[in-house]
């Protein structure tokens, strides 16, 4: 029987608590120690948790106090964001000597297509390997990685073995991974999410993939639409190196400096309402959220965060936002926030009509 689907090899590659790694090992006496970077100031939040911290349920977007009750042991780092952005491209300069389809997600996460890689090796999972020990002898940093068909499962793989492991979906498992995959694992499924989709009666991908497109589309929208195709291993959007910088976005600029971040999650709101209305009125959607933030003393920061999926609803644009907000310790009062949204579905051609996925007895080397 023939595949339906060009069959792509996929690694998603993670760094195992990035920001609070490079604290430990540039720092060896907080090597073995729970620390927390950011959420030391007296509103902050806790952008990244090493594991000695996590064991005591420290986790990134946490506030510093409670943090600092779960964990009485704490020890705060300020975020050095050179230093991680620095890092960051050592790690990307590895990818490259494998293959130019690089899609970084994030300073410490990336996709990376290496169906036909510049080593000429037919194994992603030895790539994966390789990459990995690469990464160690680099930065003395531990990576996890996915491998697998398609974006989405890989990137779900990565976290089986976190830190420092690696897992393969073969082409031959992807269907049968997927309907045991517990629904909170679904990658672009938050809490929130989640919630819905338990009242639903959807507790894996086997429950999902017996609701009908109708049924998910009227639940969850443009989003239901997603859900069905992933949970029957069908996610067509390819590892894409060069992103159009196209944008759509609303910014409000603060007659007085703000230093809590509970007065800003208000401004958000009303940046978020005001970006759906434009989204709206263009009719349109994007996938990468970008928050900007401009310091009292004029220095500019963004963090951008992107989807699986297209969004344009206030509250998940509003949700990415906060994420945003959490990842790291403000560095000053701030003057201006703004919010924009971009990877926009304008710019995509038609979308591969996708099809069922058919494995049978493939000679595929993973
Ligand atoms: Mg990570």
């Amino acid at each position: 029987m023939e595949l339906d689907l060009p069959l792509r090899k996929i690694i998603h590659v993670d760094m195992d608590a990035f920001y609070a790694s490079v604290e430990q090992h540039d720092n060896p006496e907080l090597k073995g120690k729970p620390i927390a970077v950011g959420g030391g100031s007296k509103r902050g939040v806790v952008s990244a948790a090493s594991y000695e911290a996590r064991k005591f349920g420290v986790r990134s977007a946490m506030a510093g106090y409670i943090a600092k009750r779960n964990c009485p042991d704490l020890i705060f780092v300020r975020p050095r964001f050179d230093r991680y952005k620095e890092v960051s491209q050592q790690i990307r300069e590895i990818f490259f000597e494998y293959t130019d389809l690089v899609e970084p997600l994030s300073l410490d996460e990336a996709y990376l297509d290496v169906t036909e890689n510049k080593k000429g090796n037919p194994s992603a999972t030895l790539i994966a390997k390789d990459i990995r020990q690469k990464i160690f002898d680099k930065t003395g940093l531990t990576a996890s990685a996915g491998v697998s068909i398609n974006k989405f499962i890989a990137k779900v793989a990565s976290d089986y073995n976190k830190p420092n492991g690696q897992k393969t979906v073969n082409p031959e498992e992807v269907i049968s991974f997927l309907e045991e995959l517990d629904i909170r694992k679904f990658y672009g499924v938050g809490k929130v999410t989640a919630e819905k989709m338990y009242k639903l009666g959807v507790f894996t991908g086997k429950d999902l993939k017996e609701k009908s497109l109708e049924f998910l589309d009227q639940h969850f929208g443009k989003s239901g639409r997603y859900y069905y195709h992933v949970v029957r291993g069908v996610h067509t959007s390819g590892v894409k190196p060069h992103r159009i910088p196209k944008s759509v976005g609303a910014e409000r600029t603060f007659s007085e400096n703000l230093s809590s971040e509970v007065f800003m999650l208000e401004k958000l709101d009303h940046i978020a309402t005001e970006l759906e209305r434009r989204l709206v009125k263009s009719k349109i959607a994007g996938k990468t959220i970008t928050l900007k933030i401009k310091y009292s003393d004029f220095t500019l920061q963004t963090r951008s965060k992107t989807l699986p999926y297209f969004v344009s609803k206030k509250e998940l644009i509003l949700e990415t936002a906060k994420e945003l907000l959490y990842q790291s310790e403000l560095e000053n009062s701030v003057r201006l926030l703004g919010i924009s949204l971009a990877n926009l579905n304008t710019e995509k051609k038609k979308e591969e009509s996708p099809k069922e996925l058919v494995v049978v007895q493939l000679k595929f080397d993973f």
